[in-house]
């Protein structure tokens, strides 16, 4: 293999996604660089692979980092994390931007990603979704988390862990109103689930219920703008037109019901006119 840095992908719970390229790089590195030695020991140790391995993550110092970058022009350096694609809501980002801008190659093994295996199976919109990670732990980050991204007209893909699940369901269910939504639990593993339901019908059913092991939510975008009906948009135009130009006003009602904002403004010069 050329040197550079290579991101290899690793299975997200079943050895069997382990695909033989990833394999094959890990066999062929001169450095494994890993978040925890002892997890990425089994899997060298599954791949055949004697690589030297070296803990590293985005704590790592600037010399570490220099020293490993060092290494790329003539070396076959590997970043894997525990468990399935480095970088997301993985160590990896400021090596691999170290990388590039000292000009070496940085190459993918592409493989399991948890998001987007939730959202393989979720049966929700995938043409536009915003991976969101981890939310917030304390409750007023929560909200304000969730509040920033209450309008936006995507499926939303968290992380979550089963402890949390509870209390994340009632937060997004309060920000974001009854969506459809999905919890995928323990992807890829023996006791593997995904349930679907309205946030307010998954809150309830996690609320006593402690789900355990590894989650992914996905959360539907609001509902479709067709549902405002012209009356509702009229409605609410014509009380916004006391007070504010046409431009204004269809802003306004545009954030207010979801709907493009050409579309209402085409509405307020109307009724202004009129
Ligand atoms: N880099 C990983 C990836 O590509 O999916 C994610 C690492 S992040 C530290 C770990 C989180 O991913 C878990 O807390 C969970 O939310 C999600 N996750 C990982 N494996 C999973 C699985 N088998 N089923 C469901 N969620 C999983």
């Amino acid at each position: 293999m050329d040197p550079g840095l290579y991101i290899v992908a690793t299975p997200i719970g079943n050895l069997g996604d382990f695909s033989p390229r990833a394999a094959q790089t890990l066999r062929d590195a001169d450095l494994v660089l890993a978040e925890d030695t002892r997890v990425t020991g089994k899997l060298l140790a599954q791949a055949g692979s004697k690589a030297t391995m070296r803990r590293y993550d985005d704590h790592s110092t600037d010399r570490q980092r220099d020293d490993i970058v060092a290494r790329l022009g003539s070396d076959v350096v590997a970043l894997v994390s525990d468990a399935g694609t480095p970088l997301i809501s993985d160590p990896g980002y400021k090596l691999v931007r170290a990388a590039r801008d000292a000009g070496h190659d940085v190459r993918t093994m592409p493989g399991p990603c948890a998001a987007i295996a939730g959202l393989s199976v979720a049966g929700l919109p995938t043409d536009r979704f915003l991976f969101m990670g981890f939310l917030p732990a304390k409750a007023k980050a929560r909200s304000d988390a969730i509040a920033e991204v209450a309008t936006l007209r995507a499926t939303l893909v968290f992380y979550e862990s089963g402890s949390r699940l509870a209390d994340s369901l009632r937060a997004l269910e309060a920000g974001l109103g009854p969506r459809d939504a999905a919890v995928a639990r323990e992807i890829t593993k023996l006791h593997e689930e995904c349930v679907t339901g309205t946030l307010g019908e998954l809150a309830g059913r996690y609320a006593d219920s402690v789900a355990r092991g590894e989650i992914v939510i996905i959360v539907g975008p609001p509902p479709e703008a067709a549902a405002a009906s012209d009356e509702t948009i009229d409605r609410m135009l014509g009380d916004a037109l006391q007070t504010l130009s046409p431009s204004r006003a269809a802003a306004d009602v545009a954030e207010r019901l979801n709907l493009p904002r050409k579309r209402v403004y085409a509405r307020a010069l109307d009724l202004s006119r009129a």
